[in-house]
Formats: structure tokens, sequence, C-alpha cells
């Protein structure tokens, strides 16, 4: 078999970077869930990482990883948000510069919070402009180092911490979801369980309207779409990349969609009952256990919450136009 970007030494040195850095963040259940769905959950809340989403751990172990004249240089990166934050925030911990390539219509509160962590941001327009061409050529200008938000070694590495975690709190486990965007959660989530639950069954789930993923999954290449239109800011990717398919491909057991109808109910049951504020593309995991589209009872379930960055202004305006949910 072909050797992977990663392996799980990779987290696990990922992790020693993180150790008294990142939150090890709560796992949290609900006995009103698990009726519902007749399988244990266990709730992975990176809603309540620093920076408000799991992208912290791979920011930080990849700028950690650099060179120490690299670091004195700078990062640039481009991102739909909460990349963005993350590197802000691990250039500002690690003494290094982050410029951040973003969406002239990324969510304000991604933008401030961005510019509060220091991080310095050039704006592209998300339909017409090539993001990481931009990215490539301020690198060149100005000597910075490119660190993409999913396709890198060490960005899939750091995220894998999150489910290496959550094994660490659970043990084994027979099912493990993942929110998917480009890829870097699901590669690292899956490399974690290979090495800590062989057995476990790892799914990604992306947003019905952008299903290259799952697409890409079945054809057995990466698949390319036009930017999706949903409310999963943060997985409006157009393909996989080269480093997180190879691990997808070879470690994860399927894809699932979800509807935005079915995010915002998943958002506001998190909010009623378990007092979470959650993103969109926080709940893509869990709306996917909630659809019951998969056949979970009597199992052991990880269901990775990813991030709460929403404006909350947004937020509200969402959850009010959601139409009366039955139950
Ligand atoms: C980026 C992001 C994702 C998707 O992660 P990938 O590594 O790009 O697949 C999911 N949820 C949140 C909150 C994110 O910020």
């Amino acid at each position: 078999m072909t050797e992977l970007p990663i392996t799980y030494a990779d987290i696990q040195a990922a992790q020693g970077r993180l150790a008294g850095i990142a939150h090890r963040t709560p796992v949290l259940r609900s006995r009103t869930a698990e009726a519902r769905c007749g399988a244990q959950l266990y709730f992975k809340c990176e809603n309540f990482q620093r920076m408000g989403a799991f992208k912290f751990r791979g920011a930080y172990n990849a700028v950690a990883k650099l060179a120490p004249a690299q670091r004195a240089a700078g990062v640039v990166t481009f991102s739909s948000g909460n990349h963005a934050q993350a590197i802000a925030l691990a250039c500002r911990l690690l003494a290094s510069h982050a410029v951040i390539v973003m969406p002239s219509d990324a969510p304000r509160a991604k933008v401030a919070a961005t510019r509060e962590y220091g991080g310095e941001v050039v704006f592209y327009d998300r339909y017409r402009d090539d993001r990481e061409a931009l990215g490539r050529r301020l690198a060149a200008e100005r000597g910075l180092s490119l660190i993409p938000p999913y396709d890198h070694p060490d960005i899939m590495a750091g995220q894998g911490s999150v489910a290496a975690e959550l094994f660490e709190a659970t043990g084994p486990l027979d099912v493990l979801l993942a929110p998917l965007g480009g890829g870097g959660l699901l590669a690292g989530s899956a490399v974690a369980a290979h090495a800590l639950s062989p057995d476990c069954a790892v799914i990604g789930v992306e947003p019905e309207a952008g299903d290259d993923g799952r697409q890409s999954l079945r054809a057995g290449h990466i698949v390319h779409i036009a930017t999706p239109a949903t409310l999963a800011d943060g997985a409006q990717t157009q393909h996989l990349g080269q480093h997180t398919f190879a691990v997808i491909a070879a470690r994860v057991r399927d894809i699932l969609t979800v509807s935005d109808p079915q995010l915002l109910d998943a958002m506001a049951w998190f909010a009623e009952r378990m007092k979470l504020v959650l993103e969109p593309t926080g709940v893509l995991a869990a709306a996917a256990v909630f659809s019951g589209q998969l056949a979970l009872r009597g199992k052991r379930v990880g269901v990775i919450l990813s991030g709460g960055n929403v404006d909350l202004a947004r937020y509200a305006a969402l959850l009010a136009a959601r139409p009366a949910a039955e139950d």
C-alpha cells in the first residue's frame, strides 16, 4: 500500500505541540438525543476550542513547525474564515505575522475576529478570483510561508488531534462522524481512528449543495464543482486536496450530505436542548445523525461539533426564519 501523507505519529507529535496551548474540549452527551437515536452519542465540542473552532489545532501545529527564519518572515493563507482566525491567533502566540486572503463576503464576525487577533486581511471575490493564485503571489512577493486551510500534512495532523482526544476520552467507537469541507478534519480523524479504534466506521458529512467529497470518493478521483450555495460557509470548498483525498479514499467509509434546513434544525436543537451555540458548518455531522439516514441503534457514536463562530445577528435571523419544527 502506498504511504499516506500523515501517520498517527504525526498526530501524536501535534498533540505534544498543542498540549497546554489548545483546549482539551469537552465531550458532552444528551439523554434526549440518545433516546431519539437509540444510540450512545459523544459530542466533541470544538465550539469551545480557542477562537471557536478546531482550526486552531492545525494552524498552531503548522506555524509551530516552521523554521525560526520562516516564522519571523510571516505566514499567508486563504480561508473562508475559521482558518484565518486560527492562523492569526497562532501567529500572535508564536511571534509571527499573519496575512489573510479572505472572501469579501466572509461573515463580519470572522473578519473582525481575524483583525483582533492581529491578522492583516486582503480581500478577494469568492465567485471571480483565484484565491490560491493570490496567496501564492503574496507569498512570493513578501517572502511569506503559505499555509493552506486543509491540504497540508501539518494541518491534517493538527486536526487529527480532535478525534485522538475523543477516543482517549471514550475508548473505541462504532462510528465517527465529522464535517467535511476540504477534508483536513476528516482525514486527520480517519488516521486517528485507524490507530485508536480500528473497527470504527469514519464518515464525512458535507452540504447537499456541494457533494464533491461524496462524488470524489465514489469516482476514485478528485471531483471539482462550482462554489456551492449553502449556509455552511466553512464547507463551501470546490474540491478536496491531493493529500486529504489520499487519506479519505483509503480510510473513510462513506460521505453523507445534509440540507440547509436540516442544519438549521440541528442548530436550533443544540441551542434549546444543550445550550450550545454552533455555526451551520459546525452541525453537519450532528444533522446527519438526526436525519436518520444512518442505522445507529445500539451503537457508540462520536460526533464532532466543529465550530461555533457565527455572527450573532445572523444566528438570530437564521433561527427566527426557520419553519416551526414538528418536535
Ligand atoms: C473548516 C471547517 C470545517 C471543514 O473542515 P475541513 O478540514 O476543511 O474539511 C468544518 N467545520 C468548521 C467549523 C470549519 O471551520
